[in-house]
């Protein structure tokens, strides 16, 4: 488990693929059942539905969307975790780091490629 980013563009990858793990598992066993079998919202917090730009209607302190757009949502997300990474595994990660060290994948940038494990 690790996030990885650029010190000097703004690409960043949260994640190797592994047997355990891919964008489509996340997908499946967090939200997809749930939400498509939902009624006709979905509760979010108010930032993601600004930040999403989806209208939303607040209902006491919980932000409701429409289930349709929530899910859209989550399917551009999961796209956008795909064109981000560009590392599939971590042993694509350290295969690359022997030749290139931390050299940003993306912009080139010389010691800017960080890694945090978590
Ligand atoms: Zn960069």
């Amino acid at each position: 488990m690790a996030w990885l980013c650029c010190k000097a563009c703004n690409w960043s990858q949260d994640e190797f693929w592994s047997e355990d793990y891919t964008p489509l598992d996340e997908l499946a066993r967090d939200y997809s059942r749930e939400i498509l079998m939902r009624s006709e919202t979905a509760v979010v917090e108010k930032w993601i539905a600004e930040e999403l730009g989806q209208s939303y209607e607040m209902k006491g302190d919980l932000c409701h969307v429409s289930w349709k757009d929530y899910m859209v949502s989550v399917l551009q997300e999961a796209e956008n975790k795909v064109k981000n990474m560009r590392f599939r595994t971590e042993a694509e990660y350290h295969a690359y780091k022997a030749v290139n060290g931390t050299k940003c994948p993306v912009c080139g940038a010389v010691d800017a490629l960080v890694v945090e494990p978590y």
